[in-house]
């Protein structure tokens, strides 16, 4: 099994940068900090891999399977790495590790298939699907292997080749999670390369790549299509969310206090698809916040290693930073930290779950993308109220409606403007459900059948009618 300690990549002449220890603020590692101009040899390489990758569909099947086993295997090395450079309980390093393999194994069964051209006349045409070529991947430090696995599972199933760069943040794991791929994969056909900008801009716009698919915050994203379009390359991006979250008046508050609260703080509120905003009814608010509250001045915070631990650091110093800020201003605005609203008197990065009350609706922690562990709960006064402040946003990531009445809840979340709603439950998702947000949140589709042809480009064939 290959060990946790990071070494130069190959090639690699910029030295190596440091990886922090949320739960300390301390370096506990570091990365190998390759620089743009290696971009060159590595795409090359990844090219080369592609022609023999893209050849045969079975064996790409069995190798995906036996990654899947693979990674698996190693989850005892990888979850406590995971959770050293990204602050998580390990409980959620090992069910990330699981999403991993599951999402391995479901993209390494599933066939594109072909489909007659049918629209009435007697065209006898057929739709095949070919793959792109070397493919590149940037992703996040929220869930640094299952958005790994999200991006290189649909496009090697497809016969591409994918160079994917992690973020400075959180870069081990996805190193070893490299490492113990290599052993079932051939060469080249899944290349990890590490280090600040402006490797990845640089990645973004390499003239050999296909398809850069991103996921991360908007700003960068919109960079990156910029980028992207000097090659032609094909973009998918899947970006930041501000999910807002109704109760209707028949909600059962104590029954979904725990969902909703951890609907919102799992992970530290890091999660794109958290609920970031709480609509309450006006009768019903104080219940709510209160019920909140409560769970948030009990939930044990502490490092990720520590069996107890519910919730970790935040992952990095610019977010807590960010965090700081939200919550200042939000409080120097008039509202009231119910719970929280500080960082912890302790080494690393720790902020006490906060629960708002009387946040003005235009607080940057309402009409931004917080992510972290600070939940805003706002009273209305009509469901027409509500559904309008939930909309009132340039993000369109998901949404959710609580109720007892279950058909009320979904006509209400028929009218919430993102990818995904759900009632009664917040951020679940399946592996064979399109993964899509609107407006701002998001470009192209990822997951299921339409991630799978994402990564692929229809060819179509026509034979004559006659002769
Ligand atoms: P980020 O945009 O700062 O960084 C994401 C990645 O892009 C990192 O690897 C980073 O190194 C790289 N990067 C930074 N500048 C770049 C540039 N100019 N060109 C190319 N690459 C560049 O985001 P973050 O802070 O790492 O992640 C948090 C964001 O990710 C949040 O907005 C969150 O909502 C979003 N996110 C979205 C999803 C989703 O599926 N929609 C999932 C997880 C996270």
């Amino acid at each position: 099994m290959p060990t946790s300690r990071s070494r130069r990549a190959p090639g690699a002449r910029g030295g190596c940068f440091a990886v922090l220890d949320p739960a300390t603020g301390e370096t506990f590692d570091e990365a190998p900090d390759q620089q743009p101009e290696e971009l060159d040899a590595v795409v090359g390489r990844a090219h080369a891999a592609w022609l023999g990758w893209r050849a045969d569909p079975g064996a790409r099947t069995t190798a995906l399977l036996a990654a899947a086993d693979a990674v698996e295997a190693a989850g005892a090395d990888l979850a406590p790495l995971l959770t050293r450079e990204q602050g998580k309980p390990l409980a959620e390093s090992y069910a990330e590790i699981a999403r991993t393999a599951a999402r391995l194994r479901y993209f390494a069964e599933l066939d594109p298939g072909t489909q007659p051209i049918t629209d009435g006349r007697p065209v006898r045409g057929e739709i095949r699907w070919r793959p792109l070529g070397p493919t590149a991947a940037i992703v996040p430090w929220n869930f640094p292997l299952q958005l790994a696995s999200a991006k290189f599972a649909p496009a090697l199933a497809a016969g591409n080749t994918m160079v994917l760069k992690p973020s400075p943040f959180t870069p081990l794991a996805t190193r070893l999670l490299a490492s113990v791929l290599s052993t079932v994969l051939p060469p080249d056909v899944l290349t990890i390369v590490t280090g600040r900008e402006p490797l990845g801009a640089r990645l973004a716009s390499h003239p050999g790549i296909r398809h850069v698919t991103f996921t991360g915050s908007i700003p960068t994203g919109r960079a990156i299509a910029q980028r992207a379009t000097a090659s032609l390359a094909r973009v998918t991006l899947e970006l930041g969310g501000n999910d807002a979250a109704i109760l209707l008046e028949d909600v059962e508050v104590e029954r979904i206090a725990d969902r909703l609260f951890w609907a919102a703080f799992r992970n530290c509120g890091q999660v794109c698809m958290a609920v970031k905003r709480l609509y309450a009814p006006a009768r019903l608010h104080s219940q709510v916040v209160e019920a909140l509250a409560q769970r948030a001045k009990t939930a044990v915070v502490g490092p990720g290693l520590d069996p107890g631990s519910q919730l970790g650091p935040v992952s990095n110093a610019p977010q807590l930073a960010r965090i700081e800020d939200y919550t200042a201003r939000a409080l120097a605005d008039g509202a009231r930290a119910v719970a929280g609203g500080h960082r912890l008197d302790r080494p690393g990065y720790f902020f006490a779950p906060t629960i708002l009350a009387d946040v003005p609706p235009d607080s940057p922690v309402v009409r931004q993308e917080q992510f972290g562990p600070i939940l805003p709960v706002l009273p209305y006064r009509s469901l027409d109220e509500a559904v309008a402040a939930a909309n009132d946003t340039g993000f369109g990531l998901g949404g959710s409606v609580w109720g007892t009445d279950l058909d009320r809840a979904e006509a209400v979340a028929g009218r919430l403007e993102c990818g995904t709603a759900w009632i009664n439950h917040h951020a679940e998702t399946s592996l064979a459900q399109p993964f899509a947000g609107v407006k701002d949140s998001g470009l192209g589709v990822a997951g299921g059948p339409w991630g799978l042809y994402g990564n692929l480009s229809p060819f179509v064939v026509h034979r004559p009618v006659e002769g």
